[in-house]
């Protein structure tokens, strides 16, 4: 098999599984009780803690676990939405954010407030200027993702911040992708609330983090007990956040040589699809971008049909085609930076890993190179094509 849908998910690293193992069968107290085996499992706890406040820039008391992305990025947006509503009502985020934010945006319109979805340019970038003219007195929440899940483009986190830090707005990044691939520290750029997850950097699913900068109003997602500074109640998932601890401190201490080797596979595969397949292209910027991700449309290509026979050779990869959107439109990443419906049906997202070789880049271009003509050849639209051609 060769896995390139890190996007998607990743392999928990066998040292994180093994850091996390004790958690389970011998160190299982709750953190919460008095006697010694609650205080093991409270230690290694506050321990990951520090891990992950170091690895941003941060304080340990500013970072709240939680079971993932999702629940971060809605714990943000709903409780401080709620929380500043007596500022005001509007909130500024993008049009090619995860579905954690779009769909809590989309309920937060049904509770009366306001959203400016701010478009993309072609390389799916947000336009500074744009932000700046959005910006309203009752503005009171910037949202924009760190870096996109779909076409890997890295967003001017740093300039968003200080826009919002001038006019006094909360500003959150979705930190999901780019948290563990590339520097990030919440002081420099003026980051007030960060979301993050432990699958999508090789530590254990349904765990993940948010990072809330001293002295923001924002309220409890989960009610009941006194966990989490009584800002997110229930018991700790204690293996989880041990591993997400490991998963991070791992990160951070191998990024720049995995984010080196990274991207030079990555230019090499972009390189060798580009010149030896016909009417494709690269989709998202070729310098502000993640190192792993490579993102392609190929003209009269159905994404799922290319899916399907990448499998049959033992390839894993992506696409924002709507069937596996589990919806009836494309990505809304690939039509925010212009695309047509059938440019992104289209669309092969191909993310890499560490462990990702060079005989393998090699396989899956030869691979792609046949299935691509093996549609084209079934295609008519393609067949017309040619014949307009001559
Ligand atoms: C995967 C992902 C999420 C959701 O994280 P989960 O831990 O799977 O809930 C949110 N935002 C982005 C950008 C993602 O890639």
């Amino acid at each position: 098999m060769i896995y390139l849908d890190n996007a998607a998910t990743t392999r928990t690293a066998p040292e994180v599984v093994e850091a996390m193992l004790p958690y389970f069968s011998e160190q299982y107290g709750n953190p919460s009780s008095i006697y010694g085996l609650g205080a093991q499992s409270k230690k290694a706890v506050t321990a990951a803690r520090e891990k992950i406040a170091a690895a941003l820039g941060a304080k340990p008391e500013e970072i709240y676990f939680t079971a993932g992305g999702s629940e971060s990025d809605n714990w943000a947006l709903k409780t401080a939405a709620e929380a500043y509503a007596g500022k005001g009502k509007h909130i500024i985020t993008t049009g090619i954010e995860h579905h954690a934010i779009l769909h809590t945006c989309e309920y937060l319109e049904k509770k009366g407030y306001e959203i400016t979805y701010l478009g993309v340019d072609k390389e799916g970038l947000v336009d500074l200027e744009e932000l700046e003219k959005a910006i309203r007195p009752d503005t009171i929440l910037i949202s924009v993702m760190f870096a996109n899940n779909e076409i890997g483009t890295i967003e001017p986190i740093g300039k968003i911040g200080e826009i919002a830090k001038a006019r006094g707005i909360l500003f959150h990044t979705d930190a999901v992708q780019a948290f563990g691939q590339v520097p990030v520290n919440v002081d420099e750029m003026h980051i007030d609330m960060l979301s993050a997850s432990g699958h999508k950097l090789n530590g254990p699913k349904g765990v993940g983090f948010l990072y809330i900068r001293t002295g923001v109003k924002i309220r409890s997602f989960v009610h009941g007990g006194a966990q989490e500074r009584s800002r997110r109640a229930g018991t700790e998932n204690v293996p989880g956040i041990v591993g997400l601890g490991a998963a991070v401190e791992r990160a951070v201490s191998t990024m720049e040589e995995r984010a080196g080797k990274e991207s030079a596979l990555r230019d090499y595969l972009i390189g060798r699809v580009e010149k030896e397949i016909p009417y494709c292209w690269l989709n998202g910027s070729r310098i502000r971008r993640l190192p792993n991700n490579a993102n392609f449309s190929f003209l009269y290509i159905e994404g799922e049909s290319m899916l399907i026979m990448l499998d049959m050779k033992g390839i894993c990869a992506s696409s924002g085609s709507a069937c596996t959107s589990g919806s009836l439109d494309p990505s809304h990443v690939l039509l925010a930076i212009g695309l047509k419906h059938e440019e992104a049906h289209g669309s092969l997202r191909l993310t890499l890993s560490e462990e990702t070789t060079k005989e393998e880049i090699d396989t899956v271009v030869e691979e792609l190179k046949a299935i691509v003509q093996r549609l084209r050849d079934m295609s008519p639209l393609y067949a017309d094509f040619l014949k307009a051609g001559k």
